[in-house]
C-alpha cells in the first residue's frame, strides 16, 4: 500500500470553548429545561424555548447565540451571559488518500493551565453511506493486546456533550446543516459506530444520553439502527443496551476459545465465552433484522487457522449475527502481524459457507493511523508542572506544530 503524508491541517474551529457557563450541547430536554428556569425563563416559556434550542442546535446546526436571529436579541444576550454552545476544538484535522478524515479533539480541561485531553472522531465515506466513528473515553481501562487505545491508561469519560460534539464537527466540516444546500435524503453522516477510543459500555449513561439525543427525530434525526455500540464483552451491560439504549450490538470476539480470548481480550477472563454469548443470545430486540455484528480480527498464527473459523461458525449458531473480519491494523511497537491476504479469504471462505455475508472490513486510513485499534491520544496522564515543562521545551524549540497550546 503506498502511503501519502498526512497533510495537518489547521484548526477549523475558531474560537476556544467557552468556559464560563455551561455548555448546552448534551443536556436532555429535561436538563435544558431546568437550566432555561435556573437563569429565570418562565414556566410557561420553558417548551418553547427548549424545543426552539433543540431546533437551532441540532436541526440548524448554530454554534452561537447570535445566529438564532429568531429570538429577541435580549434573550440572546442572556443566554449568552450563562451559558454557551462552543464546539469541542479542533487540534488537527487530517484527509487519508482514501478520502477518511480523522479529527484530534481537544475537550475542555478540567485543572486550569493544563490543556484538555484529546480524543479523536474518523468519518469514512462509503459508496452509500458515511460511516462516523466516536470515541466514548478517553484512553481505555481495558488491555486488549492487539490495541493501541489499550496502551493507554484511562484518564477519563467523555460526557454526553463531547460524544455529541464529535458529529456536530463532522458535520461543520462535511458541510452538512441546512443551507448548505444538501437535503436529509443525501446525508453524508449516515452511520455512527462506537469503536473510537475506549469501552462504551464502561460509560454507560452518558454513552445513553447521547444517543437519545443524536436519534432524537426533531434535531440530528440519526436512527437507533444506525446507530452501534462495540463493546469488548462488558457482560452484566449487554441486556440494559438493549432496554435502555436500543440502538444496535458489536461485540469484539477475536477468539473462539477462552484460552485465545483470555489472551487477546483480558475482560474475557471476567466474562468468559459462554456467558458473553448466553448475553448475545437474550440480547432484547434481536431477529433476523436486528443481528449482532461480531468482530474477529485477523492476527497471524494467532486466531486465523481454518480449524478457528469453524469453530467460529459453531459458536454463533442460532443467533441472528453479522460477522465482520478486520484486518489487524498494526501500530508502533504492536505485537501482532495481520494474516496473509490469502489466509484471510480462506478464512472468510468457511464463514460464507456457514451462510454468513462476511465482508472482510477494508482497512481505512491507515495512512493517518485512522484505521480501528490505531487510535492513541497523546495525552496520557502527567502532573501539570510535568505538561507544564514539556509544552514550554517545545515551546522554546519551535516544535510544538499542534497550535493552540498556551503556556
Ligand atoms: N472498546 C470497544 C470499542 C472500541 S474498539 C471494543 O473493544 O469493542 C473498536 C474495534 O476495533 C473493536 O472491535 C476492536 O477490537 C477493534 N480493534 C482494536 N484494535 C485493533 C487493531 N489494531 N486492528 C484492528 N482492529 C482493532
Ligand atoms: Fe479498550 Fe476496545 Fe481497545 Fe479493548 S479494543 S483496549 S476495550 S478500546
Amino acid at each position: 500500500m503506498t502511503l501519502d503524508i498526512p497533510q495537518t491541517q489547521p484548526p477549523v474551529s475558531a474560537s476556544p470553548p467557552n468556559l464560563t457557563g455551561p455548555n448546552l450541547i448534551g443536556m436532555t430536554r429535561e436538563g435544558l429545561g431546568d437550566a432555561l428556569r435556573g437563569i429565570g425563563i418562565p414556566d410557561k416559556q420553558i417548551r418553547m424555548r427548549v424545543s426552539q434550542l433543540w431546533h437551532f442546535l441540532y436541526s440548524k446546526g448554530h454554534s452561537s447565540f447570535d445566529e438564532m436571529t429568531t429570538l429577541s436579541r435580549d434573550l440572546r444576550a442572556t443566554l449568552a451571559r450563562h451559558f454557551s454552545i462552543d464546539r469541542l476544538e479542533i487540534v488537527t484535522e487530517q484527509k487519508s488518500s482514501d478520502g477518511t478524515r480523522k479529527w484530534l479533539i481537544r475537550l475542555p480541561s478540567d485543572r486550569p493551565g493544563v490543556p484538555g485531553p484529546e480524543v479523536e472522531a474518523v468519518y469514512i465515506p462509503e459508496e452509500n453511506r458515511g460511516t462516523l466513528c466516536v470515541s466514548s473515553q478517553v484512553g481505555c481501562t481495558l488491555t486488549c493486546t492487539f490495541c493501541h487505545t489499550g496502551t493507554q491508561k484511562l484518564v477519563r469519560n467523555l460526557t454526553p456533550g463531547e460524544i455529541i460534539g464529535q458529529l456536530l464537527i463532522a458535520r461543520d466540516a462535511l458541510g452538512e446543516w441546512p443551507g448548505s444546500g444538501r437535503n436529509n435524503e443525501d446525508r453524508l453522516v449516515t452511520n455512527i459506530v462506537f469503536m473510537g477510543m475506549g469501552e462504551p459500555l464502561y460509560n454507560f449513561d452518558n454513552v445513553r444520553d447521547a444517543i437519545e439525543i443524536i436519534s432524537d427525530g426533531e434535531g440530528l434525526s440519526l436512527s437507533k439502527r444506525r446507530i452501534t455500540l462495540s463493546t469488548s464483552g462488558v457482560v452484566p451491560m449487554i441486556e440494559k443496551t438493549g432496554t435502555d439504549i436500543g440502538c444496535m450490538l458489536a461485540i469484539s470476539l477475536h477468539g473462539v476459545t477462552d484460552e485465545i480470548r483470555d489472551r487477546l481480550v483480558p475482560l474475557n477472563k471476567k466474562y468468559p465465552l459462554k456467558e458473553l454469548l448466553d448475553a448475545c443470545r437474550n440480547f432484547p430486540g434481536l431477529s433476523n433484522a436486528r443481528r449482532i455484528t461480531f468482530e474477529y480480527v485477523m492476527l497471524k498464527g494467532v486466531n486465523d487457522s481454518l480449524a478457528d473459523a469453524k469453530k467460529l461458525v459453531q459458536l454463533l449458531a442460532g443467533i441472528p449475527a453479522k460477522i465482520n473480519l478486520i484486518p489487524f491494523n498494526p501500530w508502533p511497537g504492536s505485537p501482532y502481524e495481520c494474516s496473509d491476504w490469502a489466509q484471510i479469504e480462506k478464512f472468510a471462505d468457511v464463514v460464507n459457507r456457514a451462510g454468513y455475508a462476511s465482508p472482510v472490513r477494508t482497512p481505512r486510513g491507515r495512512d493517518i493511523m485512522a484505521a480501528c485499534g490505531q487510535l492513541k491520544s497523546e495525552t496520557i496522564k502527567k502532573s501539570a508542572g510535568e505538561l507544564f515543562r514539556e509544552r514550554k521545551a517545545n515551546a522554546a524549540s519551535n516544535e510544538d506544530a499542534r497550535g493552540g497550546v498556551q503556556l
